[in-house]
């Protein structure tokens, strides 16, 4: 269906349909905004930790917490990983554990500061869950220093 309809958006969508059946429309809406997933962040030595850090990629404008070349991110930064129902199943240890695709990924309802729960994309800043106002990009210092930016160790 979303082949045919994509910019369609469907009553309720995210509590009625998986993830593979959204429409294109459904699944950039489903994005809560926070920003988090532009983060710099590192397999551990052993492989069985992440480290996030602070440090946000360079297209990232830190107080909007949006890519500044969306359309064209994957031109300009070559490693930018684009989200989709098969890297879900992959590694959905590399996104936040707030990301709206890593709950509904996990059957886990979105919370009330969701857009699509609260009504208002502004929610997710005023919440303190994205990334607005404590991040540094990768422009302000140097390549080598960004892992000693890890401020959060989570297990895969
Ligand atoms: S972490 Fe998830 S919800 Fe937050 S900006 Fe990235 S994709 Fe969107
Ligand atoms: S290119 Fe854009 S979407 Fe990709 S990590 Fe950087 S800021 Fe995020």
């Amino acid at each position: 269906m979303g082949m045919f309809f994509p910019k369609v958006k469907r009553k309720n969508y995210w509590q009625r349909f998986g993830l593979r059946d959204l429409t294109p429309a459904e699944w950039e809406d489903l994005c809560d905004g926070c920003g988090k997933c532009c983060l710099f962040k590192f397999d551990s030595y052993d492989e069985s930790k992440v480290e996030f850090t602070n440090v946000a990629c360079r297209l990232l404008d830190c107080s909007t917490c949006q890519c500044k070349h969306y359309e064209e991110r994957k031109n300009i930064v070559h490693d930018c990983v684009k989200i989709t129902p098969e890297l879900l199943e992959e590694r959905s240890y590399w996104l936040p554990s707030t990301c709206a695709y890593r709950l509904l990924h996990e059957n886990k309802p979105l919370h009330d500061w969701h857009h699509l729960i609260s009504g208002d994309r502004n929610t997710v800043h005023e919440q303190g869950i994205s990334v607005r106002n404590w991040v540094i990009s990768e422009t302000d210092i140097s390549e080598h220093d960004i892992q000693n930016h890890i401020i959060e160790v989570q297990e895969k």
